[in-house]
């Protein structure tokens, strides 16, 4: 074919895309690069599949087939071909936590010895009287399911170890960090927490949430800006090798943590679009609004913003502390709200006429109701239009409240990997719920049916941040074994289609940013990953051994795998 003929095969769509891109009358630019020979789903339901992208700066100008983008070649644009590989939007996860400090990784340790095993290697790299942290594990690694600090004491004799567990309520403290803080048999419990003591009276290590956790872990040296700037850059390398291009980080961060973020983000070191909340408090008055309000609106280029405001309604099915309408199954009450209705009710509102989406952390259907009813509030005393106002991780709502997230028009900000059916989740979570609440938990088919948006997320590093994996629960639900034979509670299984668009658009709208975010058609910004393996029309085990090769955002290189050049 020639190029005359191939031009005059340019759909007239494309053309008027590229006009409206690049301005009327002046001849479009040459793209700067394409990527031809590929297979892409775009999200984009007007074009569903394509062959070739073209991009220019950081933006995309062209989707179509290869034909029709070959048609836009200048002499300085660099082609590429793909070799038949899958494209997919760039992953968004809309609910994590970026690490201020280092920390040895346990999520997942397949034992005590493994925990060890995983601390050693870890304070191989610090000073030899540098404190031991960890984060990440859960009761059922430790023999008996009760953790002790006589694992840590035998290991590390000499030095102060501090590990936290998966959801960050529990701490396990060592004899020589339990002698540092002053903290013995004879400290008075904290109000609120608790120091767990053996039948003899003496400290077992564990310290139950935040006021017995932060008597010892006030005494951890705060991080260096050097070491969290590190952290941040191996963090979002790892991220960018698993095909994340924006990140929404749902706390306010830490000073050393933001320090590093702006440090990147003048430095052109950020691989991710990353948004970060400021915090939802009952003491917020007009001046600290007014003070997150000035944040985002003098951040709003292409990589660094803010915009939303997180809060806590309840806590963990998994601790007895989510609000519940019924008690759990196991006894123990209903679980605590940890706001009054009429309080949460008024601040909501107030964020709001501030300007600012606001996202409740609400797992039990009580805090979810509660939420929904702050939403409804709000939107019924002249709230904004438009507000996308979010419910974070939403485990266990009441079914007569799924609808109401479309009438209200509030994101479900779920986590794609919440309902992997580990031993915590079959051997404690069902337990507490009681068969009929945990039967319909991360209702995520529910919700979809209902016409909820949902925006995936990971919750990371409560969770791992892979999005491949999560997606991979999501279809299944089933751990990557394959059991449980048929998945957990399988009628809640999504298609892949469905999980890719919650981890892609659906994130970029509750960031409000779905005009040039989550699809990939002219105007938007080229952000995207190119897979090793086919995913789509595949069983769901694919997704387990494929891997991105290149991750693409604004138009930049932020991860190609070395072994497939
Ligand atoms: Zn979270």
């Amino acid at each position: 074919l020639s190029l005359r003929s191939r031009l005059s095969s340019l759909a007239g769509t494309l053309v008027l895309a590229l006009l409206l891109v690049q301005g009327c009358g002046a001849p479009p630019e040459p793209p700067d690069r394409i990527f031809v020979d590929a297979r892409i789903w775009t999200g984009n339901p007007e074009m569903p599949e394509a062959t070739a992208l073209a991009l220019r700066g950081d933006r995309i100008v062209a989707v179509g087939t290869d034909d029709q983008v070959l048609a836009l070649v200048g002499s300085g644009t660099r082609i590429e071909e793909l070799g038949g590989r899958r494209m997919i939007p760039g992953l968004h996860d809309a609910h994590m936590h970026l690490p201020t400090r280092p920390t040895a990784d346990l999520v997942g340790a397949a034992g005590v010895d493994d925990i060890v095993a995983r601390l050693r290697a870890f304070a191989a790299e610090l000073p030899d009287d540098a404190w031991i942290t960890g984060r990440g594990w859960t009761p059922d690694q430790f023999p008996g399911q009760a953790p002790h600090r006589r694992y840590l004491d035998a290991a590390f004799p000499d030095r102060p170890v501090l590990i936290t567990d998966r959801d960050g309520h529990l701490a396990l403290a060592s004899h020589r960090a339990l002698d540092e803080a002053g903290v013995t048999g004879a400290t008075p419990q904290p109000p609120g927490g608790e120091i767990e003591l053996d039948p003899e009276g003496c400290p077992t290590g564990v310290l139950k949430e935040g006021p017995a956790m932060s008597l010892v872990s006030r005494l951890l040296p705060s991080p260096t800006a050097e070491e969290s700037y590190a952290v941040l850059l191996s963090e979002m390398a790892r991220f960018a090798s698993l095909g994340l291009t924006a990140l929404q980080m749902a706390n306010a961060p830490s000073d050393p943590l933001w320090a590093a973020l702006e440090r990147a983000h003048e430095e052109g070191a950020l691989l991710h679009r990353v948004r970060v909340a400021v915090p939802f408090r009952t003491d917020a008055d007009g001046s600290a609004l007014a003070r997150w309000r000035d944040l985002q609106d003098s951040h709003t280029g292409p990589y660094l913003r803010f915009g939303i405001a997180k809060g806590m309604l309840d806590g963990t099915v998994d601790g007895g502390t989510a609000a519940m309408l019924e008690p759990y199954a196991r006894g123990g009450g209903t679980g605590l709200p940890m706001w009054q209705a009429d309080a949460l009710n008024r601040m909501v509102a107030r964020y709001d006429s501030a300007g600012i989406q606001v996202q409740l952390h609400a797992i039990g259907d009580r805090a979810i109701r509660m939420a929904l009813d702050a939403f409804e509030y709000t939107s019924a005393h002249g709230g904004r239009p438009d507000a996308r106002h979010r419910i974070e991780h939403l485990e266990v709502p009441a079914p007569e409240d799924l609808p109401r997230f479309r009438e209200l028009g509030v994101i479900a900000s779920t986590q794609a990997i919440f309902p992997t059916p580990d031993a915590t989740t079959l051997t404690n979570y069902a337990p507490m719920l009681g068969s009929e609440r945990a039967a319909r938990s991360m209702p995520f088919r529910a919700l979809d049916e209902a016409g909820a948006i949902q925006a995936f997320g990971s919750d990371y590093p409560v969770f791992p941040i892979d999005p491949l994996l999560g997606i991979y629960t999501a279809v299944t639900r089933q751990l990557p074994d394959g059991t449980p034979e048929g998945g957990w509670h399988p009628e809640q299984r999504i298609t892949l289609e469905s999980a890719l668009r919650h981890y892609t658009s659906g994130s970029a709208y509750a960031a409000f940013r779905e005009e040039e975010l989550g699809t990939l058609a002219p105007g938007m910004l080229a952000d995207f990953v190119v897979l090793s393996d086919e995913i789509l029309g595949e069983a769901p085990e694919a997704l387990l051994r494929t891997r991105p090769v290149l991750t693409v955002m604004g138009g930049r290189e932020t991860w190609r795998d070395p072994e497939t050049e």
